[in-house]
């Protein structure tokens, strides 16, 4: 089976040299295990910080072995009760075309309701990640307004989304591209603007309106933060959720550095891993699904084809050329 291994660490930005293809048998099925052909792989920032070689809430990936993620793919043999070839499995085996699995690490996705891609997306890890930060670590209520960072990416494109349907009173979305700005028009932000344009600051004040923000979701960090911290009103809520503008740095960042503001407006900021909020998968999945029939949440993808392109899709989503979920077809 062919398989992306990490040949290298990278320093700062990943290039291709750090990337290997290669092949490695599969191991024969055993009772209780499935055997999978990768459909599609997620590609996900927080893997950046897995190949570098230090102690992080998820183990570094090793040097010549192959990468893991999040996939989604199909049976084609199954030794185990409750698995049946052709059933469509979310498993952490990504990043190989086959995998051998023991059944209870994976589960079965609804492909009757959803695309076997949404099951990574908008019905998976990032639809749960959107919905548990904004919801219940930001604890989002009707009539809030809202700023989210990375908001033409697959987690922020829902949380603006999510955040509309529930009665936010403006949402605010930052990318880094005019086109990815007018699709969150489209897409029913209130209000968007590319933070290369002029300072994040300035835009964001002018964005929000003497309203100002109330939530915060953020996935940038560093100025982005700085300047909902200046922007948020008293009592605000931030639901840290990633700092994507640091992930290839090799010196600590400088921002925020209003810090302080947190203690006069009462702010409270809360770090979150979606893997501590598996407790409402099944209320997400049913106000997920719900939205995505009635056509309230939309989401977009960026299909690449092919294994060997996954090192490539995995540097162009740090460099932003995604618009919503970074794929990989197999
Ligand atoms: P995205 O689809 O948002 O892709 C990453 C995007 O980040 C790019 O498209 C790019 O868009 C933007 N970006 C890259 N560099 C910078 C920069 N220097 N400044 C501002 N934006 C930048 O990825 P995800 O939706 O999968 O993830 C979004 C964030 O959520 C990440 O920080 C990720 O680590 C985090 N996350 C956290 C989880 C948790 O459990 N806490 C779970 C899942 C994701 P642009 O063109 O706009 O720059």
């Amino acid at each position: 089976s062919r398989e992306i291994r990490l040949a290298s660490r990278p320093v700062g930005r990943p290039g291709p040299e750090n990337f290997r293809l290669a092949e490695s048998p599969l191991p024969e099925l055993q009772d209780g295990q499935i055997l999978v052909r990768n459909l599609y792989i997620s590609v996900d920032p927080y893997m950046r910080g897995r190949m570098n070689d230090v102690k992080s809430y998820s183990a570094p990936f090793a040097l010549d072995a192959a990468l893991d993620g999040g996939a989604i793919g199909e049976v084609i043999a199954s030794r185990a009760e409750g698995r049946k070839v052709g059933d469509a499995v979310v498993h952490q085996l990504g990043w190989r075309e086959f995998a051998v699995l023991e059944a209870d690490a994976t589960s079965v996705a609804r492909t009757d309701l959803a695309p076997a891609s949404a099951f990574l997306g908008a019905l998976g890890m990032t639809g749960l990640t959107a919905y548990a930060g904004l919801l219940k670590v930001a604890e989002f209520k009707p009539g809030d307004a809202v700023f989210v960072s990375g908001a033409a990416g697959a987690v922020g494109s829902l949380v603006g989304q999510i955040a509309k349907a529930m009665g936010a009173s403006r949402v605010i979305g930052s990318a880094g591209t005019a086109e990815k700005v007018a699709r969150l028009l489209e897409l029913g932000f209130d209000a968007a603007f590319n933070y290369n344009d002029g300072p994040v600051r300035e835009q964001l004040v002018q964005a929000a309106g003497p309203a100002g923000i109330d939530v915060y979701f953020d996935n940038v960090g560093g100025d982005q933060l700085e300047a909902a911290l200046a922007v948020l009103n008293v009592g605000g809520r931030v639901a840290m959720c990633g700092a994507i503008a640091q992930y290839n740095s090799t010196e600590p960042t400088p921002a925020p550095r209003n810090l302080a503001l947190a203690i006069g407006k009462q702010l409270t900021l809360r770090g979150f891993l979606v893997s501590g909020q598996r407790q409402h998968s099944a209320e997400f999945f049913g106000k997920m699904s719900a939205w995505l029939a009635e056509g309230s949440v939309r989401y977009d993808e960026t299909v690449v084809d092919g294994l060997e392109n996954a090192p490539q899709a995995f540097m162009d989503l740090l460099d932003g050329a995604n618009t919503g979920k970074m794929l990989v077809r197999l």
